[in-house]
């Protein structure tokens, strides 16, 4: 099927700052692709190039078949930027209206989508009054709008309680379900491993790693024994396999290779052991690990 977004060796500069550095990036119509990285890896910068705000330097970008900074392309996307403001005088309903003309849609559109948001109430209040978690809201209904090919969205859930970010991803599941791809970066990185098809790890302006979340996770080798024991943390590091020791509140976690040998030493050295259980790696340890040079 043909990519809803393609980057190829996308490379940019601000002055003598290099922030990307030959990215490369594919999303697939249904697929959701996770940008994460730490700060200052070059996220901001792809994905203002990707929607069209900044202006290529060198490389390709391919959104829908065409340019993103040619208007007609962008009415196949749908963005989410942190920190826009909007008008003071406009309402909900009529920005949502707009945003789905812009796109080509009719103004009747914005109906449907202000009631999967739970907006419709909102609908003739002026969206520069409303709480941050309903102005996420409202972005996320101008974006999602007329059905974009490719929905791009930095932090999306920022700001939304526990209800109204379940809500979104099932609206995104469904629009996944339609063919549209997604491209999003978060920082809450375990509901991403949830969701997302690919993980895509920038760091230094560099891809990193482009796989599934499991696979990522499948890297670090590493697990963890936890327990509470009334041991010192110089005996608990003597233990055979047993290569980090780290205190969180009563309990201890010991980072292993070998959770059986560790297992086995613990409760040979304290018969009374307590709250044992082995925790595997999640996806932030993997990305962690990852920006910082030490996949283990
Ligand atoms: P991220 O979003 O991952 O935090 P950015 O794309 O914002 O990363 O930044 C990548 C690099 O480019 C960083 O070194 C940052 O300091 C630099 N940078 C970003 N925006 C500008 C700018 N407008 N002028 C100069 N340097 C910038």
């Amino acid at each position: 099927m043909n990519e809803v977004l393609t980057v190829r060796d996308l490379r940019h500069r601000y002055g003598g700052t290099v922030a990307l550095d030959g990215v490369d990036l594919t999303v697939r119509p249904g697929e959701c692709v996770a940008l994460l990285g730490p700060n200052g890896a070059g996220k901001t910068t792809l994905v203002s190039l990707v929607t069209g705000l900044l202006a290529r330097q060198t490389g390709q970008i391919s959104l829908a078949g065409g340019d993103p900074r040619d208007a007609r392309t962008r009415r196949g996307l749908g963005a989410v930027q942190q920190s826009i403001g909007f008008p003071n005088t406009l309402k909900v309903g009529e920005l949502v209206a707009g945003a789905a003309v812009r796109r080509g849609a009719s103004r009747g559109a914005a109906g449907p989508v202000l009631a999967e948001l739970d907006l419709t109430s909102l609908a003739n209040r002026r969206a520069a009054k409303l709480s941050g978690g309903q102005q996420q809201r409202v972005q996320l209904g101008m974006a999602l709008v007329g059905d974009p090919a490719l929905l791009v969205l930095d932090e999306p859930t920022v700001g939304l309680d526990v209800p109204s970010r379940r809500r979104f991803w099932e609206i995104l599941a469904e629009r996944r379900f339609r063919g549209a791809g997604v491209l999003v970066t978060t920082h809450l990185i375990e509901e991403c491993s949830e969701v997302a098809d690919r993980v895509v790890v920038v760091s230094k302006g560099k891809v990193l790693a482009d796989e599934r979340p499991d696979r990522l996770i499948d890297r670090i080798t590493v697990r963890s024994v936890v327990a509470t024991t009334t041991l010192a943390d110089d005996r608990l590091a003597a233990l055979p396999g047993v290569l980090s020791v780290n205190r969180d509140g009563d309990e201890v976690h010991l980072g292993t290779r070998n959770c059986e040998q560790v297992l086995r030493a613990l409760l040979a050295e304290d018969p009374a052991v307590g709250g044992l259980r082995v925790e595997g790696a999640r996806l932030e340890d993997a990305v962690v690990h990852l920006t910082e040079g030490s996949l283990v």
